[in-house]
């Protein structure tokens, strides 16, 4: 039976869609390593990870046995007032893996969700200090946090069309974006924006929460270290947290661990999703260090507030604990330096040329950016024609690969690129 794609076309909501201007959507029957199957046969190189989550690639076996030895035990039980092993294991690897400070962690279902529970983390501690003034919060321009309300507040007011939600919305504080590159020379000028805000502000902020050294959906930008180390230093001496969202960039992403490795500072609140469960199942993670967590349950409340039904899933923590093992026991560094490299090899070339603004690769992500926002639904063919799968987004045609993809397969994702620079 082939997928019923006048159905989908006619009552399924997709990201960012339309219903009554559809785009094509592609039947994908199945995916394995790299690879995407289309219903007819075709198969794609998958340049996207699904949106930064199959790190090791589709149909892996580890994960896959992961999931089968755990459905056979249970697959989900409440989180409430009962605890099993997926998930002290994963806390453990959680708690292992991020500096040192970060001690406690919540299981949250989507990265939208960690980041709901990181602010309100924030909002609490500051309850319990007696300081119900500090409320607010300061993120930086071209941002991206989530679509739910919370998270949808934080992002880049204007990407994120806060003037539809005005009403709703609450008003927080926007930074400049960083504008010193990963490899420029570093200006402390760059954080001029910030400190004002707090110099302003800061009576009235509970944190300041950024996505460490990779600004993600809001423009895949790569931003200069010393920005997350000035950051740590002036939330300090203002009493403000700091609350960082590694969703896109955890687990090796960016050539680090995590983004914020590349600069050696460490939050007080981190968000992590996306490629904790490799892509297999929605899950994530806030943690946070004790001065926050004690600070909470002293307060007037005296517990978090928060409490998902599906929190802590089995299913999903016991993926997300074959995953983590994956990535450390195999040469994920080695392996994203590489791609790292190949990146920069094969995509320095279509810099300058006409319509291309700008190449840049940082780990395993590359990105083309062009001068003017491509036609998506007409450049999505070109690309599925070219034999892969790359997701174009405005003015970006970027991929962030699995980590084990072969030198071959990842030239037939840049040359795929550089066709759509040639449109
Ligand atoms: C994807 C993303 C989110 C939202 O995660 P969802 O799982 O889509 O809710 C938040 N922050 C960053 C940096 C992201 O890339």
């Amino acid at each position: 039976m082939s997928i019923d794609l006048d159905f989908d076309r006619d009552h399924l909501w997709h990201p960012y869609t339309s219903t009554s201007k559809p785009l094509p959507t592609y039947p994908v029957a199945r995916a394995d390593g790299v690879r995407l199957e289309l219903e007819d046969g075709r198969t794609l190189i998958d340049g996207m990870s699904s949106w930064w989550a199959a790190i090791h690639g589709y149909n892996h076996p580890r994960l896959n046995q992961a999931a089968k030895d755990q459905i056979d035990k249970m697959a989900h039980v409440m989180f409430g007032g009962i605890t099993h092993e997926p998930a002290v294991e994963l806390g453990k690897r959680l708690v292992r893996m991020t500096p040192e400070p970060l001690n406690k962690v919540f299981l949250a279902d989507s990265g939208s969700v960690s980041v709901e529970v990181a602010i309100k983390m924030a909002l609490q501690y500051w309850l319990s200090q007696g300081q119900p003034e500090k409320h607010r919060l300061i993120a930086l321009r071209n941002g991206y946090h989530g679509d739910t309300f919370g998270a949808m507040a934080t992002c880049d007011p204007v990407n994120g069309m806060h003037h539809l939600f005005s009403k709703v919305l609450p008003k927080h504080l926007f930074a400049d974006a960083p504008a010193v590159g990963y490899h420029d020379d570093w200006d402390e000028r760059d954080l001029d924006s910030l400190r004002g805000l707090l110099e302003q502000h800061g009576h009235e902020v509970a944190a300041v929460i950024l996505e460490p050294i990779v600004q993600g959906a809001g423009g895949m930008r790569f931003y200069h270290p010393e920005y997350l180390r000035g950051a740590r230093r002036l939330c300090d001496e203002h009493g403000v947290l700091l609350i960082f969202d590694e969703i896109a960039t955890g687990f090796g992403r960016s050539g680090e661990l995590f983004a914020m490795d590349h600069a050696g500072v460490c939050p007080d609140i981190l968000c992590l999703g996306k490629a904790l469960t490799g892509g297999y199942m929605t899950l994530a993670a806030t943690l946070c260090n004790d001065r926050v967590a004690a600070g909470i349950c002293d307060g007037e409340a005296g517990v978090l507030m928060h409490g998902p039904t599906f929190m802590g899933n089995p299913l999903a923590c016991a993926v997300a604990n074959a995953s983590i093992d994956e990535l450390l026991e195999n040469d994920w560094r080695g392996r994203v330096t590489a791609i790292q490299s190949q990146l920069r090899r094969e995509l320095e070339p279509l810099r300058g040329a006409s319509g291309v603004a700008d190449v840049r690769a940082l780990g395993a992500i590359g990105v083309l950016e062009l001068e003017e926002p491509c036609d998506v639904a007409a450049t999505q063919k070109l690309l599925v024609e070219q034999g892969v799968w790359i997701r174009p987004f405005g003015k970006l045609v970027y991929i962030m690969p699995p980590y084990g993809m072969e030198p071959d397969d990842l030239s037939q994702l840049t040359r795929a690129m550089a066709a759509v620079a040639e449109l």
